[in-house]
């Protein structure tokens, strides 16, 4: 590797808050809504021109997807996310569930209200690209954006970045898997005949969560098997079979959709698998959006030809970006584990509740049982690195643990969480790592949050 050396310069100071959230995701938002709520000021930034992360950028809408009559969770923000963008006529009926899917479209707008409600300063278009850092305490960090390198100093810094960024510039150790999750170039559909489609679906296709155990080799643990889940690989089986189109190493085809309208439209189209992708990988990632279009094309291609109501269907849009599952994790001072997920982990640390819902690394299980998990204050609190949080899907765990905490409702969890123990960290003028847990516990359950 060939390096030049940068020259040393003076950068300009943008501004300085209590508590800085960097990454407008799920994580990201629920963070900077609970901090400004407990009234310390507070800024959200985001690298994209909207907040929303994986829903508004990729076009991710089933927010909740898991949820059935017996399905207990933690409710603050992420309830409030459904509320609100119902509320706007942002959402519809989610298909297979008690929840709404979010209009990835509109969720832009969702998003910029609350921010604005809760008091909290945005700035879009704007990249976390290095950690200002003394005597292992973070301070801030340097931003790049078409106003060039400025600074933000905080007092309390919280990565919401997905791929915990932050942390990794900071210093804060970190783990990646060798063989990441699959990524998928997300995409929307317009002009289908949703009648016929819905036709094909429930009377022919009839697809449940047992035939996630097929294409997908996913394990169920038996009580989700004859569930409705809205899954087409059948038509791909047949354009494969027929030498139209084929998996490789690296791409395969079939999965889920979202929602069909009334326009005909079928969104949430999460078809497009692709292998070997690290996404902090700067020409993987080009690698990925350039293939992935194509592999997007012919997947279009497949369902015209082989779903009824597909016939005359085109492309609405891409997601404005790759959509990734899974980066780096951080080295918290508690790793969670499957065993936590699956066994019911309890700790006195907790600073929310989500419900045994597994989907990833070979596992699905719906939360239909009320079983449910809570997630320690420890595992967003990176090692070596103070008064840093780590929320959303990058926080410490092992790949099943990961297969839970990833799903957005639940980095709204741990993004409620990071953003009220950062803001009492600051008003008690304590570090991150000593804040007092039953406090935040307290503030939590006031921002409607079920802690235990
Ligand atoms: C194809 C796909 C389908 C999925 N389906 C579902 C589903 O149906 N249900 C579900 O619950 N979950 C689903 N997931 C998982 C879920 O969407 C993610 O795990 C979740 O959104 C992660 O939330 P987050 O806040 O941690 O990160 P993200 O949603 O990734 O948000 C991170 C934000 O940080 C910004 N950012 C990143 N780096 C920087 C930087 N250096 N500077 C400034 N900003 C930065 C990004 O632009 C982004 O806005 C899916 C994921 C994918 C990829």
């Amino acid at each position: 590797m060939k390096y030049i050396n940068e020259m040393p310069k003076q950068v300009p100071v943008l501004d300085e808050v209590d508590v800085l959230v960097v990454g407008g995701g799920p994580s990201g938002l629920a963070a900077a809504l609970a901090s400004a709520r407990e009234g310390v000021s507070t800024m959200l930034l985001e690298r994209y021109g909207c907040f929303g992360g994986v829903i508004t950028q990729v076009g991710v809408e089933g927010f909740a997807w898991y949820r059935h009559e017996g399905t207990v969770e933690a409710g603050g923000i992420a309830f409030e996310f459904e509320e609100k963008a119902k509320s706007l006529g942002a959402s519809t009926k989610e298909c297979q569930s008690d929840s709404q899917a979010l209009d990835a479209e509109m969720f832009k707008y969702v998003a910029d209200v609350m921010i604005k409600d809760a008091g909290v300063k945005p700035l879009l278009h704007c990249y976390a690209v290095e950690a200002i850092v003394e005597d292992n305490v973070i301070k801030g960090i340097i931003t790049e954006s078409k106003s060039g390198r400025q600074a933000i100093l905080a007092k309390r810094v919280i990565d919401c970045s997905g791929d915990a960024d932050v942390a990794a510039l900071a210093g804060a150790p970190f783990a990646k898997r060798d063989q990441l999750s699959w990524v998928t170039p997300l995409f929307h559909c317009r002009g289908v005949d949703g009648e016929k489609f819905l036709k094909y679906i429930n009377e022919d296709l009839k697809p449940t969560y047992s035939n996630w155990k097929g294409e997908w080799s996913m394990e169920t643990d038996g009580k989700e098997d004859d569930m409705f889940s809205p899954y087409i690989v059948k038509p791909f089986c047949n354009a494969k079979d027929d030498g139209f189109i084929q998996d490789t190493d690296t791409v395969a085809y079939g999965g889920t959709y979202s929602t069909v309208s009334p326009e005909g439209e079928v969104t949430q189209l999460n078809v497009v698998f692709m292998g070997g992708i690290d996404c902090t990988n700067v020409e993987d990632l080009t690698r990925a959006e350039i293939e992935g279009r194509e592999a997007v094309i012919n997947a279009i291609a497949a369902l015209k030809k082989y779903t009824p109501g597909f016939e005359n269907a085109r492309l609405r849009n891409f997601g404005m970006t790759m959509g990734t599952r899974e980066s780096r994790q951080i080295e918290g001072h508690y790793k969670m584990t499957g065993d936590d997920v699956m066994g019911e982990g309890r700790f006195e640390d907790s600073i929310g509740i989500f419900p045994e819902f597994i989907d990833g690394n070979g596992i699905l299980w719906v939360p239909i049982t009320g079983r449910y998990f809570q997630i320690p204050y420890r595992a967003i609190l990176p090692k070596k690195i103070d008064n840093l949080l780590v929320a959303g899907r990058s926080i410490s765990g092992d790949i099943n643990a990961h297969s839970a905490f990833r799903n957005m409702s639940c980095c709204v969890v741990t993004g409620q969480g990071a953003g009220v123990a950062a803001a009492i960290s600051v008003k008690d003028d304590v570090p991150t790592s000593k804040v007092n847990i039953k406090k935040v516990q307290e503030a939590l359950k006031k921002q409607n949050v079920r802690v235990f």
